[in-house]
């Protein structure tokens, strides 16, 4: 989006790209890469991710969502030996209602080579919730409802900070073993359990680090206008649209900011195409 690729089949064809990942998100990745750029998607396993913060709480994130993609790319770079390194993070805060919360996910490329750093980014509806049960009927239909089998849960005794935690249940007959040990484990007799929000065991979430490398790859196949760096894509939306009574500035969007992430060159673009804001929403003549 924003930006027109420029088709540059040069830079990056045939290319080798390192992923660090151990949850199978190179299943969202390598097919992307190989139908966008003829490129090489290889897996680095060998490091444990989950040192580096789980969504169980039992290892926190140090650092910020941006820094934890940053170093998965760095690490994959340093382990592999190859020059270009790919990092993924996700993020999830949770929704008012139910079983819809926002997922966020970020993959960052670090290409040592050329000296940049790109970042794809999707924002989409994920599938996450959690609970506290104590019969077994009752847990069986959040199950149900949160797609289990193909979602996986995690279940713990008592309550969501007790460290005995249970993420491997595959099917219903092994689910209903688990619960059962949570139970006995519990001295009130209830079980924590939660969306598993790893990637290979959250087909929605796959789903959405898939989009977030197609925007990668979009930005990738795009160069600077100033230095010629691949990467140049939509930074930020800007508002300000014109009020069409008074002319004021109104929080509706006027355009785009495109920048370039290796020499920081800025493009704005019109995207309002001469439009105006309706005055409803006009903070200075309708206040
Ligand atoms: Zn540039
Ligand atoms: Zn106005």
């Amino acid at each position: 989006m924003g930006a027109n690729p420029k088709n540059r089949p040069d830079r990056h064809t045939g290319a080798s790209f390192a992923l660090l990942t151990k949850h199978g998100k190179e299943r969202a990745i390598a097919p992307r890469f190989r139908s966008a750029l003829g490129a090489e998607v290889v897996l680095v396993d060998s490091f444990d991710t989950d040192t580096l913060g789980t969504f169980t709480r039992d290892v926190p994130r140090a650092g910020s969502q941006w820094d934890a993609a940053r170093r998965k790319a760095e690490l994959a770079i340093e382990l592999s030996g190859l020059p270009r390194g790919l990092g993924s993070e996700g993020s999830f805060s949770a929704g008012p209602f139910g079983f819809v919360a926002t997922n966020l996910e970020l993959l960052v490329l670090k290409d040592a080579e050329l000296g940049i750093e790109v970042a794809g980014v999707a924002v989409a509806g994920g599938h996450q919730a959690s609970g506290i049960f104590s019969d077994w009927e009752r847990f069986a239909e959040f199950a149900r409802k949160m797609l289990f089998p193909s979602h996986g849960l995690v279940l713990r005794p008592g309550d969501g900070d007790d460290p005995r935690i249970y993420k491997d249940a595959g099917d219903f007959e092994k689910l209903r073993a688990v619960f059962s040990e949570c139970t006995a484990l519990s001295p009130e007799g209830l079980v924590f359990a939660e969306s598993d929000l790893r990637a290979h065991r959250n087909p929605t979430r796959m789903e959405t680090i898939g989009q977030a490398c197609g925007d990668l790859l979009r930005r990738l196949q795009c160069d600077c206008p100033a230095c010629g760096k691949p990467g140049f894509g939509l930074a930020k939306k800007l508002s300000g649209l014109p009020c069409s009574w008074c002319g004021s500035p109104t929080n509706d969007i006027l355009g785009e900011e495109h920048k370039c992430p290796a020499c920081g060159f800025t493009e704005t673009r019109d995207t309002a195409e001469g439009k105006k804001a309706d005055p409803k929403f006009c903070p200075a003549c309708n206040p």
